[in-house]
């Protein structure tokens, strides 16, 4: 195992993947960005240049800043391309096991053996990952937030037969990255995923309920309790299927229908109101902010 990442492969380029591959890229790191839809990686990649176009028009980025960083990014159209000399591979593709298991197949035989291998999963268990692999020693749960470019948690989540080196230099490639680490066991929904999901549904089902508006739900839960973000605004920055997903794993996982996504949750997923990335979820995103909904699918 390499003491110092060089190199880095983001495999995905939605939400989370583009956000990682952004803060490797400033990061220093010859970043490789890989997703199996081109169109997606192309948006992926517009959508990181986007944030360092703004930050210059913030004055928070310089052009120089921009252009080393790009000189660092590269989009690949083969998986192959993005892990073959890769120090750290981080997977963000959506959250379905199945699918997760079949990308670390390939990329345990695809990328160099001192690799670590690393699952930016909410809620999955990490050890069913690593245990379809023969180095499950390499495998670790590396949960970034959204957006990564700001948040500054990274949950390091370890399994069984995860090794210490493999713990030790992810928690070193955290700080490099700016982000503050935690230590989580491999426990379904870790310590984020379990408690942000079951709120979220909580303040679905009440909306649903008539219990008061989304706004003033989000309002209750900011000033009442000093959350910065609402549950229902969030869930819509997260993404209504990713949290679906989540809450469906959590229910099986722990053998629990309690943990089953609300009603309301699945009518929005399937009419495609994802949140945010489809400007309309729970609530309407425009140009001007966010508005309320009145025509919930009930
Ligand atoms: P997303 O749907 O925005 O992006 C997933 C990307 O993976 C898409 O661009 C898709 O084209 C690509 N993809 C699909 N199949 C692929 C394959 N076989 N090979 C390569 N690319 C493939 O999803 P997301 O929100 O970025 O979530 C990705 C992962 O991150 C999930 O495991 C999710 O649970 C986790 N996560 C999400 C958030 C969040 O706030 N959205 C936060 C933390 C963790």
């Amino acid at each position: 195992m390499r003491m110092e990442v060089r190199t880095v492969a983001v495999i995905g380029a939605g939400t989370m993947g583009a956000g990682i591959a952004q803060v490797c890229a400033q990061s220093g790191w010859h970043t490789r960005i890989f997703d199996a839809f081109p169109k997606s990686l192309e948006n992926g990649v517009a959508k990181i240049y986007s944030f360092w176009e703004k930050g210059i028009e913030k004055g928070k980025t310089t052009e120089e800043e921009k252009n080393e960083w790009g000189q660092n990014l590269m989009p690949c159209y083969e998986i192959s391309e993005a892990v073959e000399d890769a120090d750290l591979v981080i997977e963000a593709v959506p959250e379905i096991m199945e699918l997760k298991k079949k990308i670390f197949l390939e990329i345990e035989k695809m990328a160099p053996e001192y690799a670590i291998l690393a699952t930016n999963t909410s809620s999955l268990p990490i050890s069913e990952i690593a245990n379809v692999t023969n180095c499950p020693e390499r495998i670790i749960g590396m949960h970034f937030f959204n957006p990564v470019p700001i948040m500054k948690l990274l949950e390091l989540v370890r399994h069984e037969k995860c090794s210490k080196e493999t713990i030790n230099l992810a928690e070193s490639i955290g700080r490099k990255m700016g982000k503050e680490t935690i230590l989580v066991n491999d426990v379904p929904g870790f310590a984020t995923s379990r408690l942000g999901v079951v709120l979220g549904n909580e303040a679905i089902k009440m909306l649903s309920q008539g219990v008061a508006s989304a706004s003033d739900i989000d309002t209750a839960m900011k000033l009442g309790y000093k959350h910065p973000m609402g549950p229902l605004e969030l869930s819509d920055l997260v993404g209504l299927d990713v949290r679906r997903d989540i809450l469906n794993s959590l229910a099986e996982s722990f053998n629990d229908e309690s943990y089953r996504p609300h009603q309301l949750l699945e009518n929005l997923v399937s009419e495609g109101s994802l949140g945010r990335k489809t400007n309309k979820g729970i609530y309407i995103w425009g140009e001007n902010g966010k508005k309320e909904r009145d025509d919930l699918p009930k």
